[in-house]
């Protein structure tokens, strides 16, 4: 029986750092070999103007996940990160006249809702967050934590008395259609319908279920000081001061398998490494595709186009802003959310009026004066996943920031920009290959859409997925469940098959 089991973990994204921690921690020799120059994957910035500003995630939720990663590493994220829960949620416009914001006190939330559109919808949103509450509660055990949950192992788990929460998941319905039950006002149902596009998916035809989003947000926004790329260091941070290696600006070229069985890797410039366990924490799509080699092309189905999730074109810019109280997190909604949707899934377009999402790096989540001078933004538009099939050209990009920009304009907010960066469906693909620039692996439509996504373990043994596109789903905390998940997974095969009891018997991470 050998001591020290060796693992490879392809990609420094969030599931692919916290995959490598836990197993750093419980005493297997872990190599983490990411083909960028910086941890974080879409966790990343871009430097526009000489500024370091956040270019992917920017809302961070479910704060106990990490808490409890960085206790099972034996400290406290508190000493890692700096976070501050936001008083406001969001900021959301639907023109110059009409804003409405969200608080983290639901009860403020119900008196700006009643302000906004009268006291039926306020008690319709009370309704509502019990129902998405109800949801959550429902799911975060039999699903969410679980391993690789199917629609028996969900329903066996409730058991009995459990059914009729199953049945009010509500996995039937779509997101819009259930808002119904609870907003008349088509702004309401605009608003909590775009969580669908936390998950990159369509309101429109995504379940019911991922009301369940709204009470994520509900339960706690954090801004992070320095910004969000700050969670990426600070897990590659402590996974070196575990013992675990980063290589950066080592593409992997082939997973290798020896008898049927994952056995390292081997990067582009031909080097070989070899490994008893083999981490991915690329989009699944990538193997299926081929782009780790014949070996493991097998190791998951593939993903047809059209099951994808969102893409997005983002403005990285510096600007001076005036006229609209930005918050570090406002939203300007479109006035036909049917047909941004439809253009985004079914044409495969750029929607012709888009809705846009503003992050304010520079700007806390409550009411406070502008900075001086210019100041960090990250402008995003949702955009279809088809990068590897189209490149928009400038005249398909120049009509949507036109209209993305005039929105803004229309809504009383001024930007002055000093300096951008435009990042493109075809970008976001090269940067995650096989994804077409999908960015939350694969879209949530349909009540089975959730089973469909990969679990830890593929389909080849000895190689394991951690990531967005793995159960249980895209977002910085999904994607850290999924690294956790792998890694337990690792752990626990290695300790049946007799090739570590060292890590075995270190104890384990609590997954069910
Ligand atoms: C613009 C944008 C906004 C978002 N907004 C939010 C938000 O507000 N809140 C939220 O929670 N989530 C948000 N998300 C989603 C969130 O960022 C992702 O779900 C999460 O970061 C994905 O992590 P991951 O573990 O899948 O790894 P990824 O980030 O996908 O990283 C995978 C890594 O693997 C590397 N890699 C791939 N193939 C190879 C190879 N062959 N060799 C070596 N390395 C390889 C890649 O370079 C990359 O670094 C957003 C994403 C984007 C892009």
């Amino acid at each position: 029986m050998r001591g020290t089991p060796r693992v490879v973990v392809i990609g420094a994204g969030v599931g692919g750092l916290v995959a490598a921690l836990d197993l750093a921690v419980r005493g297997a020799d872990v190599t983490v070999l990411e083909r960028a120059a910086t941890p974080g994957g879409k966790l990343r910035e871009v430097s526009a103007g000489g500024a370091a500003i956040d270019a992917g995630p920017t809302v961070f939720t479910m704060r106990w996940v990490f808490d409890e990663i960085f206790a099972a590493a034996g400290t406290r994220l508190a000493d890692h990160l700096s976070l501050v829960p936001a008083e406001i949620l969001a900021r959301h416009a639907w023109s110059a006249g009409e804003r409405l914001d969200l608080f983290a006190d639901a009860r403020r939330s119900e008196e700006a809702i009643g302000a906004f559109a009268g006291a039926a919808e306020a008690r319709g949103f009370r309704e509502f967050c019990a129902r998405a509450k109800g949801i959550w509660k429902t799911l975060e055990g039999p699903f969410i934590r679980a391993r690789r949950p199917t629609p028996v192992s969900l329903v066996r788990g409730a058991g009995l008395r459990g059914l009729p929460d199953m049945w009010r998941i509500s996995p039937f319905a779509t997101l819009w259609s259930a808002l119904g039950d609870h907003f008349s006002d088509i702004r309401l149902r605009q608003l909590f319908g775009r969580y669908a596009t936390y998950a990159g998916s369509s309101p429109f035809l995504a379940p019911a279920t991922l009301m369940l989003i709204a009470h994520v947000e509900q339960d706690g926004v954090w801004l992070v000081e320095g910004g969000m790329h700050r969670i990426a260091r600070a897990l590659s941070d402590l996974l070196a001061a575990k013992g675990g290696r980063v290589r950066y600006g080592a593409h992997v070229a082939a997973i290798e398998t020896a008898n049927g069985r994952a056995s390292g890797v081997t990067l582009a410039d031909g080097e070989r490494i070899s490994a008893d366990a083999v981490v991915f924490n690329g989009d699944p799509a990538a193997l299926a595709t081929g782009l780790l080699g014949g070996a493991v092309r097998a190791g998951t189905p593939p993903v047809p186009p059209a099951a994808r999730s969102l893409s997005a074109l983002t403005w990285a810019m510096q600007a001076r802003v005036s006229g609209f109280p930005l918050l570090r997190h406002s939203v300007f909604f479109s006035s036909d959310y049917p047909a941004e949707f439809e253009q985004l899934f079914r044409g495969g377009r750029l929607p012709g009026a888009p809705t846009v999402y503003v992050c304010a790096q520079d700007r806390g989540a409550a009411d406070a004066a502008a900075p001086d001078g210019a100041e960090r933004l990250l402008c995003l538009v949702n955009a279809p996943a088809n990068g590897d099939a189209h490149t928009f050209t400038d005249a398909e990009i120049a009509g949507c920031e036109t209209a993305t920009f005039s929105l803004l304009t229309a809504c009383g907010l001024a930007l002055d920009r000093v300096a951008t960066v435009l990042t493109t469906p075809a970008r976001f693909n090269a940067l995650f290959p096989a994804t077409g620039g999908a960015l939350y692996g694969q879209a949530v439509h349909g009540a089975m859409a959730s089973f469909r996504r990969p679990g830890a373990r593929s389909r080849i043994p000895g190689l394991y997925l951690a990531g967005g596109g793995t159960h249980p789903g895209a977002g910085v905390p999904m994607a850290a469940l999924s690294g956790r998940l792998a890694a337990s997974s690792v752990l626990e095969d290695l300790a049946s098959t007799g090739m570590s009891r060292r890590a075995a018997m270190r104890g384990g991470t609590s997954t069910r």
